[in-house]
């Protein structure tokens, strides 16, 4: 079982951050927190947090910084963008990973890789999440 502790984030794949930041500031009403970007996945990320303190919910959108991104990949079957993963938040992670393979689920990633914020993720296979992208993120240790 993951202990999944609540939603990370949702990850939006987009052509271009910039052009697409009007709708989540205005239309949603989303605070921009900045960009930063993931050289290990070659995206771009911008974060958007919503809703009041203590309920807040952050959405990742990714824009592709070289071709063979995954997310470029994802962009050539749909060229708007759309919902490309969920993001739970996890401890221990390795331990997740270990017992997810041991019952036989489907992993893209079998150890964590660096995420943004000094964050660690791992993917589990599409296939083993019903056709969701899932992933898993442990924060950064406080
Ligand atoms: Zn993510």
């Amino acid at each position: 079982m993951i202990h999944a502790r609540a939603i990370n984030h949702i990850g939006i794949a987009v052509p271009n951050i910039d052009a697409q930041r009007e709708f989540y500031e205005k239309t949603l009403g989303a605070k921009f927190e900045g960009c930063e970007t993931v050289a290990d996945q070659k995206v771009k990320v911008g974060f958007f947090l919503l809703g009041p303190e203590g309920a807040q919910v952050r959405l990742e959108l990714l824009e592709p910084t070289a071709p063979d991104s995954p997310i470029a990949k994802y962009l050539e079957k749909n060229p708007h963008g759309g919902l490309h993963h969920v993001a739970y938040t996890v401890d221990d992670i390795q331990k997740r990973l270990d017992d997810l393979k041991a019952s036989g689920l489907r992993l893209i990633d079998e150890t964590p890789r660096p995420g943004a914020h000094h964050t660690q993720i791992a993917f589990l296979h599409p296939k083993s999440s019903h056709g969701v992208l899932t992933e898993l993120c442990q924060p950064k240790k406080a």
